[in-house]
């Protein structure tokens, strides 16, 4: 019994660990509410925490080994002309990743590093912001002529 009053005490004075996050009350208009500058700001992520992966598109070398160990399927390979050579180059979808940060560990360039963005909810899984390295994909890849065996 003393042990709990104890607790109960303690705890009462002790830092809290989260907070009203994004706002003290369900607002009416959550996009509004996002857009009014009111937002809570979220408790720090921890050091090693894995977000949302970010990827380095001048870093990769086409390698496909991220693809490869990826338990998701949640990456795509897609070819790149860099001067004359032919390459691959990668995009992420966020909709299917699990945030394992496997791919991150096995890049032999560090081209992938888990970040700690975490607000990644959107309402179209193909919107650029639900695909990491799509931006880059629609300016860089190259589309084989119909026929042709991809490389
Ligand atoms: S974090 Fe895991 S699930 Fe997400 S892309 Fe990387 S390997 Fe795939
Ligand atoms: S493992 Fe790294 S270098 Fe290889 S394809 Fe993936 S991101 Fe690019």
């Amino acid at each position: 019994m003393l042990t709990m009053i104890y607790n109960l005490i303690e705890q009462f004075f002790s830092r809290k660990e989260t907070n009203p996050f994004p706002g003290t009350h369900v607002p009416e208009n959550t996009p509004v509410f996002l857009q009014s500058g009111q937002l809570t700001q979220p408790v720090p992520v921890p050091e090693h925490f894995r977000g949302k992966p970010d990827f380095d598109y001048s870093s990769c070398i086409g390698c496909g080994m991220c693809e490869r160990v990826c338990p998701a399927r949640a990456i795509e390979l897609y070819p790149v002309l860099e001067g004359e050579k032919k390459s691959k180059k990668i995009v992420i979808f966020l909709s299917r990743c699990t945030y394992c940060g496997e791919c991150a560990d096995i890049c032999p360039k560090n081209a992938i590093r888990m970040s700690g963005e975490f607000m990644l909810a959107g309402f179209d899984r193909n919107d650029d912001s639900m695909i990491v390295g799509n931006l880059e994909r629609r300016e860089h890849e190259i589309h084989q002529p119909a026929g042709e065996a991809p490389d």
